[in-house]
């Protein structure tokens, strides 16, 4: 049997008991005569005592008087202490495993410290592991830079960490294991009628990602579609078969089992819309936000006016090149994003205005939309979020 990484998510490590659901899915693994290499993330959420958010509490998060290379070294123990845990886990259950930092297995990066870019894997020392019989247990989000400083890859770049050893090793699949039974129609936490879903395209599932749902990041699913690597998500806590990630077929227009125009509904909340009123130079504007890494998002330009959403962190950044440029301005906050997302709807009529209709019937506001060949995406109110979800996955036969 081929290799298989199995990468566990934050709340899959949290408890001493969710640790033994881990545990078994490994041996489970192990059984059936695959080598298995396991990625970590840091154990439990906020409040969890070395979760990501913990940490970076510790230091006040924005307001941390240390460098970026600081807060990495800080936040990279999150995913060193989980991989220390499972290994000593899998050997007192009988298995040879060894805990190895990112760097340690064999992940270069650059040194763009909170958000370095991997340059490399380096699988020498994986192999020699695997070929020995021992499960290496590594720490994902984290790399080593040029001069041998961690680094970390940015937000929930565990499943990144997973799917570039998928690549580096050829594996045969990438496990992905969280806690819901898979990918579903839309986020469970908002939409009580979400439903699993079978299997699902790379781009469905980029798109997915990409527009908000944090079931995966959407550069694991890059990769995984770059290299072919068969990647499923599943639920550390049952047996439930977990979502496929897979190619769609355009010849044909289906998969081997879905057949939905919209096959998800995404959402980003954290959303403000910015109206920009009056004469400048917009080529000179615009690059002023990036140059302040405000990224903007559903951006309409009218002669004189622009209207386009940030991320409600960047506020105060944008207000500040506003003011430089003089020029009128209102936002409106507490905004989100919703997305509907389906690679059959490319070319397909009516798909828009099934979209206004039935946000229309909850008496929802769309402030704005923006598409692409496979997505449509309409902002809203946050207080709208629950309702127009709701209402587009029943208008587009989810439920
Ligand atoms: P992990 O700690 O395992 O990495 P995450 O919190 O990053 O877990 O991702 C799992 C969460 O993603 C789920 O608890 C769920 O609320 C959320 N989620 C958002 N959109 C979706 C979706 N379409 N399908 C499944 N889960 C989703
Ligand atoms: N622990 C990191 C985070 O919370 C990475 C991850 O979980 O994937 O962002
Ligand atoms: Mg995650």
């Amino acid at each position: 049997m081929g290799i298989i990484v199995q990468k566990f998510g934050g709340t899959s490590l949290a408890t001493p008991e969710s640790r033994l659901k881990a545990l078994a899915k490994i041996i489970d693994a192990k059984e059936n005569g695959d080598t298995v290499v396991v990625v970590v993330s840091a154990m439990g959420r906020l409040g969890s005592p070395y979760a990501t958010d913990t940490l970076l509490s510790l230091v006040g998060y924005k307001e941390a008087k240390v460098c970026n290379q600081e807060l990495d070294l800080l936040i990279s123990t999150g995913e060193v202490i989980a991989s220390v845990i499972m290994s000593n886990l899998l050997n007192s259950h009988g298995l040879d495993a060894k805990a190895l930092t990112g760097g340690g297995a064999g992940v270069i990066t650059d040194d763009n410290h909170l958000a370095a870019e991997v340059l490399h894997i380096d699988t020498n020392h994986i192999r020699n592991l695997l070929e020995t019989g021992i499960i290496p247990v590594i720490a994902g989000f984290q790399g080593r830079g040029p001069h041998n400083e961690v680094t970390t890859i940015g937000r929930g770049g565990s499943d990144t960490t997973a799917a570039l050893f998928g690549e580096a090793l050829k594996a045969e699949r990438v496990e992905i294991y969280t806690d819901v039974d898979g990918i579903m129609t839309a986020d469970p936490k908002v939409c009580i009628s979400a439903k699993i879903i079978d299997e699902v395209s790379y781009t469905e599932v980029f798109q997915m990602a990409d527009s908000g749902a944090k079931v995966i990041h959407p550069r694991a699913v890059e990769i995984a579609m770059r290299s072919g690597i068969k990647m499923l998500i599943k639920n550390t806590f049952n047996d439930h078969v977990g979502t496929r990630i897979s190619h769609y077929n355009h010849i044909d227009k289906k998969y081997h089992i879905e057949e939905k125009l919209i096959t998800s509904i995404a959402h980003r909340t954290n959303r403000v819309q910015v109206h920009v009123e009056g004469a400048m130079d917009d080529e000179v504007f615009f690059a002023k936000l990036a140059q302040e890494e405000v990224s903007i998002d559903i951006i309409n330009i009218f002669p004189n006016r622009r209207v386009f959403t940030i991320d409600a962190d960047k506020k105060e950044k944008a207000l500040e090149v506003i003011k430089e440029h003089a020029v009128s301005h209102y936002f409106i906050d507490n905004c989100c994003k919703v997305t509907v997302i389906g690679e059959r709807m490319t070319g397909v009529p009516g798909v828009m205005a099934k979209i206004i209709k039935s946000l229309a019937s909850e008496n929802i506001e769309i402030l704005q939309t923006a598409d692409s060949l496979s997505t449509i995406a309409c902002l809203i109110r946050q207080q709208d979020l629950k309702k127009s979800i709701a209402a587009l996955h029943q208008a587009f036969d989810l439920n």
